[in-house]
């Protein structure tokens, strides 16, 4: 992986052009630089989380022109003709072109984008926020829509990362009590947690999660999210739940099989549901709480690097969320 000067792309009919400003590290594109994502189709530009301001529009472009401030969805063009294409799940589209996987992405300098997979920022929202919005949007699809999280529900997060914080401040913005459980190492971003609302931080390796779930529950949470892809994690889920609870799993597991407490999904009528990715349904809720200004995820960044010194953030080991500049637009 290298940076090289490459020519501006051009924008396809219904494309605009954005000139990227601030672009997040995702797990994804670490696994690509370390040859293990078998989605990336070299050679191509990682990145997939991005924000930046329009500096062209291609042919038959009407919803956006020069200078608006945007972020875009990580599809570039789902199929469009298959059963999920249909009902806009485009994250379920087996033939997706994707940014940062098999067309370029937002690690550089200007990217082009089909229109209707780009969204307008809130007046509200910093360039420097809206970079992860992408996350934002997995975690509005995972609590809200997949998960359904209402008021007064109490919903324990596994995992500290990125996800795990977006996904916490999601659950507080809906109005749930939110549990956040991590380790030693997750401490400093406990306190990014906790300036996000989140009523309690856990560190498993200090205090019994399961304990502090019972004290503040009647007989265990509604909801267990686990953003961490750690087997521990998804075993611990079943003993924060009370009965007729749901799983709403988010991280990847390693390998193909887990060991799973069927007695306990039986038993205790556990849901375990998957959530993957974010669909433009997801992207308006995302926007929906930028624009309410419930949701900070700028709290989640823990470093930026300008482009050229990409491999010092690359190979940092991953705390949170890393930020690659391109231009600060004045912000
Ligand atoms: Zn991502
Ligand atoms: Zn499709």
């Amino acid at each position: 992986m290298e940076v090289q000067e490459v020519e501006i792309p051009k924008c396809e009919p219904g494309d605009v052009l954005i000139k990227v400003a601030y672009a997040g590290i995702c797990g994804t594109d670490l696994h690509a630089y370390k040859g293990e994502y078998s989605r990336t189709k070299f050679p191509v530009v990682l990145g997939h989380e991005l924000s930046g301001v329009i500096t062209a529009v291609g042919e038959g472009v009407t919803k956006f022109k020069v200078g608006d401030r945007v972020t875009c969805e990580s599809t570039y063009k789902p199929c469009g003709t298959c059963r999920y294409c249909k009902k806009k799940e485009y994250n379920l589209c087996g033939h997706r072109i994707g940014i940062g996987t098999n067309k370029d992405g937002a690690f550089e300098e200007y990217m082009t984008m089909q229109e209707d997979r780009v969204w307008k920022l809130p007046d509200n929202v910093s360039l420097r926020s809206a970079a992860i919005s992408e996350p934002l949007a997995c975690a509005t699809h995972s609590v809200m829509e997949i998960g359904n999280v209402q008021a007064g529900e109490t919903v324990v997060v596994f995992g500290a990362g990125a996800i795990g914080l977006m996904v916490a401040q999601v659950a507080v913005a809906v109005g749930a009590t939110v549990i956040l459980a991590g380790l030693t190492i997750d401490e400093p971003r406990f306190g990014i947690a906790k300036e996000m609302g989140v009523q309690r931080c856990v560190d498993q390796m200090k205090e019994d999660l399961v304990e502090v779930v019972m004290s503040m529950t009647d007989g265990g949470a509604d909801v267990a999210v686990e953003c961490s892809g750690a087997v521990p994690a998804f075993a611990k889920a079943f003993d924060v739940l009370h009965k007729g609870g749901r799983i709403i799993q988010m991280g990847l597991f390693k390998g193909d099989s887990i060991p799973m407490p069927w007695e306990k999904v039986v038993q205790n009528e556990i849901s375990i549901l998957g959530s993957r990715s974010q669909k433009p349904s997801s992207w308006q809720k995302a926007m929906d709480l930028f624009a309410s200004g419930k949701i900070v995820p700028e709290k989640a960044v823990t470093m930026e690097v300008p482009v050229e010194e990409w491999k010092e953030a690359f190979d940092t080991p991953p705390s949170g969320k890393k930020f690659i500049k391109f231009d600060d637009f004045g912000e």
